[in-house]
């Protein structure tokens, strides 16, 4: 084993240069003493065993690994997913949220605050707020509101307050910002629970480390699956949670190819895609530095992509890190090739996946027609029941 996980982050929070917690005085005091019970609790004997029972018990895990044989026999290569969309409310993002708000049950938190966008990490936020009993404040943008009625619907039922974001472009920024000054108002009483591996330390190495149970798990069944470890692991990248995830299992396995799959949306033009990594350049947003798309001025650039859990203007600092090692290669796959992808998962296996994850099976789709001898393991980050009726309306019930 590689001391990697010890060396990164650095007690600041730095992966090389990336990372670190660029935020008023105050708030860098209460970050670090997050950090600090993060240390003390997160690895203490009582939270490690209950956080397994919970994996165990009421997040449905291990989530299996599958291989795609129709898929697969069809396209040439052997294409495997690691299945998340089964993970209790449908994406991976309940492992972090639950992770962070028993963090916050032990430190006798009285709130936890969050942001969310297309409402994936509300809803997961919301169902470990309930899973805890303690109340949840989630900021939304209006826009998105508007936009993501299903889960505004699921997060109420599930008792969270959503707190509706009126300025600026009233979407995921905005709510972020919101988020972090309600926080900053009370952050004795409340913690904030980031949606990413993103944000000031510790929460880059927090998430990182709760997600780190779908790496493990992948590994493990793969070897079990075929006696040997996949040639290539992919993922799709917004914040970059799901794909360090997986990427952590395979890091030290050197031979395993790591591929992170940015969201191009429309196309390279700038404002119509969202591939922080690919075409960003080092900056800082939210508390941390990475790779970051923004205007000459520094502010941050309009973004877009189909999926709305990928249209986010940077990416979690450690990704920089590993683009910049040489040891995760970074690709893109655009809308129409994602919709495509979205239909064939569909239609060849029974799978509907979240349109965020079809990015990563579009790239899968491309691996394997050019590589008929290799396997690829994908991280299936999520379900696609969300998606349906926006893809039925917007392009009909063929891939493009
Ligand atoms: C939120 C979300 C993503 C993107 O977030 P990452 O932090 O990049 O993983 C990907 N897939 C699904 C299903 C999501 O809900």
């Amino acid at each position: 084993m590689s001391t990697y996980f010890k060396d990164y982050p650095d007690k600041n929070g730095f992966f090389g240069p990336y990372g670190g917690a660029y935020v008023p005085e105050n708030l860098k005091a209460e970050m670090q003493k997050i950090a600090d019970a993060y240390y003390r609790i997160g690895k203490s004997h009582d939270y490690v065993q209950e956080l397994r029972q919970i994996r165990k018990h009421f997040q449905g895990r291990p989530t299996p690994v599958y291989y795609c044989r129709n898929l697969s026999e069809r396209l040439g290569g052997r294409i495997y997913l690691k299945r998340e969309d089964l993970n209790h409310s449908g994406a991976h993002k309940l492992n972090h949220c639950m992770g962070e708000v028993m963090l916050a049950k032990y430190l006798g938190k009285k709130k936890v605050i969050a942001e969310t966008g297309a409402g994936q990490h509300g809803v997961a936020m919301a169902t470990a707020a309930a899973y805890f009993g303690i109340p949840c404040d989630i900021y939304m943008g209006e826009v998105d509101i508007a936009k993501q009625h299903p889960n505004v619907l699921r997060m109420k039922i599930l008792g969270a307050n959503v707190i509706p974001v009126t300025h600026g472009q009233r979407t995921l920024k905005e709510a972020v910002d919101a988020a972090f000054e309600a926080y900053l108002k009370d952050p004795e009483g409340s913690i904030y629970c980031i949606g990413s591996v993103v944000g000031p330390h510790p929460f880059p190495m927090m998430v990182r480390d709760f997600q780190k149970v779908v790496g493990e798990e992948a590994r493990e069944q793969f070897l079990e699956m075929t006696g040997e470890l996949p040639d290539a692991v992919a993922a799709c990248v917004g914040g970059g949670s799901n794909s360090i995830g997986i990427f952590c299992g395979f890091l030290d396995d050197c031979d395993v190819k790591l591929y992170g799959v940015e969201p191009l949306g429309r196309g390279a033009n700038p404002g119509d895609h969202a591939a922080s990594v690919t075409y960003g350049r080092p900056g800082i947003l939210h508390g941390f530095k990475s790779y970051t798309l923004q205007e000459e001025d520094g502010s941050p650039m309009p973004v877009y992509s189909v999926a709305s859990g990928l249209d986010y203007q940077s990416v979690g600092p450690e990704h920089a890190w590993l683009h910049d090692q040489g040891r995760v290669e970074y690709v893109t796959a655009d809308d129409r090739e994602t919709l495509s992808a979205f239909f064939e998962l569909s239609r060849n296996e029974g799978i509907i996946p979240a349109i965020e994850s079809a990015h990563a099976v579009a790239y899968a789709i491309r691996y394997a027609k050019e590589h008929p001898r290799r396997s690829i393991l994908v991280n299936l980050s999520g379900r696609g029941d969300k998606d349906i009726d926006y893809v039925v309306e917007h392009f009909g019930l063929q891939a493009p």
